[in-house]
């Protein structure tokens, strides 16, 4: 038997990229999952694709800036599964720019779903996990918490924090609840296309060409997961080798 058969794992930002390829292949493994997002026809059609391959999948729209709305997301994995596994906060944009260009609406967009969208995450999650002794949060960050890139300050920024709160989650909760964060390099997803810079998004097209695909990060994501409750992986980097 799977080492994830049955867990229940509520994943944001599972519409595309990691999240649907973590989608694809954790329900493959046997766990149930719950898909959140904003676009819901793409939740829908997820979730009925994982369906017909056996596997079992539900959906809500989800916009991780509303905090009701993550209470919401995880309050309907409890009620439908009875408890909660895993919480994956992977929901992320990232709309590039030199800080000069002053774009200050596309940072307060980045702050608000990549930081913000993460503790909400952790805010509806922790109670829950909490009271059953037991859960795992799965974050989402990036090579981009380790070293700054020209023009991907204010990204880089949201998950440096995202790297913080992971560390410091797992120092104050950490003999309970897991903790991992996960950072990938240039992954193949639809991440690039909220781009509006022009410089920015040229030099974005020419290093995604060294793009891995998605369901690299989900191998990841599940090797975590598929621990014995005892094993805490803490931090994983998934890039492609030309990056190196
Ligand atoms: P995608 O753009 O393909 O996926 C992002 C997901 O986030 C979508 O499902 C999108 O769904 C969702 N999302 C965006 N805003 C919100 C919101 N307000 N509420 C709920 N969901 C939201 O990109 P990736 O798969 O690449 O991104 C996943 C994570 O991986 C992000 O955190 C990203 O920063 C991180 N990452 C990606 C890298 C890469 O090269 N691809 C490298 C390093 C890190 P919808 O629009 O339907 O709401």
């Amino acid at each position: 038997m799977s080492a994830i058969q049955g867990k229940v794992v509520a994943i944001t930002g599972a519409s595309s990229g990691i999240g649907e390829a973590a989608a694809r292949l954790l329900a493959s493994r046997g766990a149930q999952v719950v898909l959140g997002a904003r676009r819901e026809d793409r939740l829908e059609k997820l979730a009925a694709e994982i369906a017909a391959d056996g596997g079992t999948a539900i959906c809500q729209k989800l916009d991780v800036t509303k905090r009701e709305q993550m209470e919401a997301f995880v309050r309907t994995a409890c009620d439908r599964f009875g408890r909660i596994d895993v919480l994956l906060n992977n929901a992320g944009i990232m709309p590039l720019s030199p800080l000069e260009s002053l774009k200050v609406e596309e940072w307060d967009r980045m702050i608000d779903v990549n930081v913000r969208g993460v503790l909400y995450g952790i805010a509806a999650g922790l109670p829950v996990m909490k009271k059953q002794g037991y859960g795992h949060f799965v974050n989402i960050a990036s090579i981009g918490a380790y070293s700054v890139t020209p023009s991907a300050t204010v990204y880089c920024a949201t998950k440096y924090a995202v790297r913080a709160i992971s560390d410091g989650l797992r120092k104050e909760v950490g003999s309970d609840i897991r903790v991992t964060q996960v950072s990938p390099g240039v992954t193949e997803s639809e991440l690039a296309d909220s781009i509006t810079d022009e410089g920015a998004r040229q030099f974005m097209k020419e290093y995604r060409r060294i793009s891995i695909p998605a369901s690299s990060i989900a191998q990841a994501i599940l090797f975590a997961i598929e621990q014995p409750p005892e094993v805490d992986v803490n931090e994983i980097i998934v890039r492609p080798t030309a990056s190196a």
